[in-house]
């Protein structure tokens, strides 16, 4: 009775804490999604070989298998929208080994932008601490059509995530650096009118956060030459190098 208690821990233990591993893919799997996503999802496309496209793929699934979507305002909740926002979370926590967002497990899609009463305004995309995500389709989609804007709401919305999360307990000494900087930089850019973010950032230091990220994903050279420190600090909260990324792949 003991050892059979004692294997069901175990078995919970290495779900939870293993998960990424226990998503098996077929080859005809892993070849569907691998066209999908090399036609749709610029990041996946600068993955540097096989085994970094397979981890993606285990891990967009095993995303897709958890969260939960939700239509709103008339969505009909498709396929591209749950393999694309996985694709989001995927990439965005790629750089850890198991970090999965999992208390943020509800996504809510709205056609475009929409009124929020909290706010008291129309908008975007919203992250609520009780694990909810809720976001305007339309403007996914522009997020990844320009992706050198510094614009991404998904990127935008699930950094807020992560910071809710508290990146799993992963980067907290990392985190404690990057806020060192970023708060140099805030207080700086508060002052002047010529500054590397855009304003929206300037609202306080979580959105400071989500702006940064997007920025990261987007332009990442111009971020690591204008504001090195705070660069490499994103470099190691997000434990991945984007701007070397981009590189090899412009390179191969
Ligand atoms: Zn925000």
């Amino acid at each position: 009775m003991e050892i059979a208690i004692a294997l069901i821990i175990l078995v919970y233990i290495l779900v939870k804490f293993q998960a990424f591993s226990f998503r098996y893919i077929s080859k005809k799997e892993y070849e569907h999604y691998h066209d999908y996503l090399s036609k749709r999802f610029r990041y996946y496309c600068i993955l540097i070989d096989d085994k970094e496209r397979k981890k993606f793929i285990k891990r967009m699934l095993y995303m897709k298998d958890k969260k939960q979507f939700y239509s709103r305002e008339g969505t009909v909740i498709s396929e591209d929208m749950r393999i694309l926002f996985s694709a989001a979370f995927t990439q965005i926590t790629f750089g850890y080994d198991k970090v999965q967002l999992y208390n943020f497990d509800e996504v809510y899609i709205y056609p475009k932008t929409f009124y929020s009463r909290l706010v008291g305004a129309e908008v975007k995309g919203l992250t609520f601490k009780n694990g909810r995500i809720h976001l305007s389709w339309e403007d996914f989609l522009n997020g990844y059509i320009d992706e050198e804007d510094n614009i991404n709401l998904a990127l935008h919305e699930l950094a807020h995530a992560l910071y809710v999360d508290r990146f799993a307990g992963y980067s907290l000494p990392e985190w404690e650096h990057w806020e060192n900087i970023a708060t140099e930089e805030f207080n700086r850019m508060r002052n002047v009118d010529d500054h590397h973010f855009r304003e929206y950032a300037e609202t306080n230091m979580n959105e400071f956060w989500a702006v940064c990220v997007e920025n990261f994903f987007e332009q990442p050279h111009s971020l690591r030459e204008k504001l090195p420190h705070l660069y490499f600090a994103t470099v190691g909260v997000l434990k991945q190098d984007m701007a070397v990324r981009k590189l090899s792949a412009t390179n191969s």
